[in-house]
């Protein structure tokens, strides 16, 4: 199993598929887009299966997430979930994207084995989405979102990440239309993950602000049935409103002024095959050289037990001392 110095146990697997992607949300990359990872860097669909493979084997992953970049730019990609879905003990596997692409892939991705969808969604407004996003793509995420929902890849789960003075007065407006369709929405603090380096602490919306924004035309009880768990969303119920019965809830991810590091169970692998214990790890740990140069899946295996032995306490925003990490979150795999 993989497991670090304090204890913690990497269950969950994200795998980022592409450093690449068709949006600019301005929270990840700049308006022109970043250096492209070279396409011999990265990992072929068969290094990926490699990977995953000893990961749920071996190592007891039991969770596999795509993301990226934009996973759905990657043309392997159902020939990718399905080797996944295929692994003993199977896995629950599901991808995070922009929904861009989602309508016409929903369909071939459930039957490849796909459980579930997160959808990034921040605004729903034209304008917004193009002022945030640098393209005016935002008919394509609805269609996408409810196409995933037509195909079975349900609950489709919604991360919405609010900008001050930008988005920040549509969450109630965000949260109705997620109740209206039985979507699950989760607002996410923005972290300074960013590739030109904007993010700062005052313009971060925080959980308690968007609880706050939320209040004012919502009633929002801590969430009774949830157990957090390592999940990094505290969840809480909707007064009268219900979603399959129970009722119905919303989720905050505070990531910077409510960390979850004690209950971390994440690792991720690089879309060019490397190891990153945290988001905010500043060190990675090549699986890819050593899978080129011939190492054994026992070899492979014990490289990554190694690296995630060596998983920090925490993210350390707070820290004087903190570095945001040089990869960005696009290349990291959020
Ligand atoms: N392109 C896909 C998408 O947008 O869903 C997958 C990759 S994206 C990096 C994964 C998630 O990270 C998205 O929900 C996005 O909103 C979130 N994200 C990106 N940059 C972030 C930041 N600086 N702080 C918080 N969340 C961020
Ligand atoms: Fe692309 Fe996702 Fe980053 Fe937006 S958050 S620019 S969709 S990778």
């Amino acid at each position: 199993m993989l497991l670090d110095t304090f204890g913690r146990v990497a269950t969950d697997l994200r795998v980022s598929l592409t450093d690449r992607c068709n949006l600019r949300c301005s929270y990840c990359m700049p308006p022109e887009g970043l250096e492209w990872l070279p396409k011999p860097e990265l990992l072929t669909d068969e290094e990926v299966a490699r990977l995953v493979r000893i990961g749920v084997t071996q190592l007891g992953i039991t969770e596999v997430r795509y993301t990226g970049g934009e996973p759905l730019l990657r043309r392997g990609i159902a020939g990718i979930v399905a080797a996944t879905t295929a692994l003993e003990p199977r896995p629950q596997v599901s991808l995070t994207t922009n929904g861009i692409g989602l309508e016409r892939l929903a369909g071939p991705l459930a039957e490849a084995g796909l459980d579930r969808v997160n959808v990034s969604l921040d605004t729903l407004d034209r304008a917004t989405f193009k002022r945030l996003a640098h393209r005016d793509r935002l008919d394509d995420v609805l269609k996408g979102m409810a196409a995933a929902q037509a195909a079975g890849l349900t609950p489709v789960k919604v991360n919405a990440v609010l900008m001050r003075g930008i988005n920040d007065h549509e969450a109630a407006p965000l949260l109705r239309f997620c109740l209206e369709r039985g979507y699950l929405l989760r607002f996410i603090e923005q972290m300074p993950l960013d590739a030109q380096h904007g993010w700062t602490r005052e313009n971060m919306i925080t959980a308690d602000e968007i609880l706050d924004l939320l209040g004012a035309e919502f009633a929002l009880a801590p969430d009774e049935l949830a157990d957090r768990g390592s999940a990094p969303a505290e969840s809480f119920a909707v007064a009268g409103h219900e979603r399959d019965g129970r009722p119905a809830t919303v989720g905050v991810i505070g990531s910077v002024t409510r960390p979850f590091c004690g209950a971390c169970d994440r690792v991720r692998l690089t879309a060019d095959g490397q190891i990153r214990n945290c988001l905010f790890a500043t060190d990675e740990s090549n699986l890819r050289d050593a899978m080129r140069a011939g190492a054994s899946d026992a070899e492979l295996a014990e490289r990554w037990r190694a690296a995630v032995r060596g998983k920090r306490a925490g993210h350390g925003i707070d820290d004087p001392s903190f570095l945001q990490p040089a990869r960005p979150m696009s290349a990291i795999g959020g």
